[in-house]
């Protein structure tokens, strides 16, 4: 039984990171601070990085610093940074840890803009990038030279859900002295703590189920170790990345609701995925929580939940097909992005997002995201619209 005095997580999301008297912490617009002698002004100067200083807008202010604390209680770390968006926590641990001649190890299923952003930018830098088969586990080790430096994972992919076996490479990783950054936008960290799989930093789109109402963009990372949080927090500022109050404060306000919408988005997302594997015109359903998948095992060990987001495949190589059926749909709309309260559609093409593994499936791809509508109800829009492109002729 949880006690006062060690609450569980549902609780510590709903108190953490609340400093002044208000419930919600005040929104602070800010470019400059005022000192009020010159003392004040150089010791705030010293000690601008340190977490905590109010020094000059960019560097952070009491309710993005409070809202920083109560992600490290998410995340299970000791310290956390906001960031612009999800893709600049992406790129910025490659950006603030690499240098040229460094090798860097990249899941073949990551996030497709990071992997746009890391051939364009990071390889052009001089790091030597190589792509590995998201089921490597410990296969890793085959793939890492004395170059190698940082290893990036994304658990599971965004696109095709592999789950990866982070304890095998982050124990292949730590004893080579090789950094590990995870991507934990699918799960957060309600249903997944890499922090505790031996990962050394964490980073995630809020813009997903911590913002949860498709209304902003930030991006989140957490460590345990303070030597990397001082590291990441000085290259953020010397790239210039800074946050807006307002969007914190939208990612703050989410954040409290967060595990009761993902208990709502597994439950909806496992609904429907069971059901579609029975569906006529559904010829895979690509969910790490069903028995079918070949992740299910690992799944469950690491996890101790699904969100929303997961992937049928049409029984269908005809993209006219594909399309008639996402454009039927009428509950799920079609759109970027995904983690809030409503249901998305979206066409999807692995095979042109990988470069390691191939992705031989010639039938359509499209991902679902089950928001918060009943479940009910979307189940029958996804029956009429099977019906309407005329995969499901029952
Ligand atoms: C959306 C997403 C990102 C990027 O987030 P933005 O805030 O849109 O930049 C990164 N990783 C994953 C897995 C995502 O789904």
């Amino acid at each position: 039984m949880p006690t006062a005095s060690t609450p569980l997580l549902q609780t510590r999301l709903v108190h953490s990171g609340r400093h002044g008297p208000t419930v919600n912490a005040p929104v602070n617009r800010a470019s400059t601070i005022l000192f009020d002698t010159v003392a004040e002004l150089t010791e705030a100067k010293a000690k601008r990085f340190d977490k905590g200083t109010t020094f000059y807008g960019r560097f952070g202010t009491p309710d993005v610093f409070a809202f920083e604390d109560a992600v490290s209680v998410l995340e299970g770390g000791t310290a956390s940074l906001c960031v612009p968006s999800g893709l600049a926590a992406c790129v910025l641990p490659l950006v603030a840890f690499l240098a040229p001649g460094d090798h860097l190890l990249v899941v073949d299923s990551v996030y497709e803009p990071a992997r746009t952003s890391i051939e364009k930018f990071i390889a052009r830098s001089g790091v030597d990038v190589t792509f590995y088969d998201p089921r490597i586990g410990a296969g890793i080790a085959e793939l890492i030279t004395p170059k190698t430096r940082m290893i990036y994972l994304e658990s599971p992919g965004s696109l095709t859900f592999e789950v990866q076996d982070i304890p095998a490479i982050t124990a292949v990783a730590r004893e080579r002295g090789i950094l590990t950054m995870c991507d934990n936008t699918w799960a957060t960290g309600v249903f997944h703590r890499p922090l505790d799989l031996g990962v050394d930093i964490v980073v995630q789109a809020a813009t997903k189920y911590v913002v949860g109402h498709s209304d902003a963009v930030l991006g989140l990372l957490t460590v345990s170790d303070p030597a990397l949080h001082r590291t990441l927090r000085e290259a953020a500022n010397w790239l210039g990345y800074n946050v807006s109050p307002d969007d914190v404060y939208l990612a703050a306000r989410g954040l409290r609701s967060l595990s009761a919408r993902l208990r709502q988005h597994h439950e909806t997302g496992l609904a429907l995925a069971h059901w579609l594997e029975t569906r006529p015109g559904i010829a895979r359903v690509i969910h790490p929580g069903l028995a079918s998948s070949p992740d299910h095992a690992l799944w469950k060990r690491d996890f101790s939940g699904a969100s929303g987001l997961f992937a049928v495949l049409l029984d269908t190589e005809e993209a006219d097909t594909a399309v008639r059926f996402v454009e039927t749909l009428s509950i799920f709309a079609m759109g970027f992005s995904w983690g809030g309260y409503e249901s998305l559609v979206l066409i999807g093409d692995p095979a042109h997002a990988r470069s390691a593994t191939e992705w031989p499936e010639k039938r359509i791809l499209v991902r679902l995201h089950a928001g918060l509508e009943d479940a009910e109800d979307l189940k029958a829009d996804l029956e009429g619209a099977l019906k309407t492109a005329g995969l499901d002729r029952s």
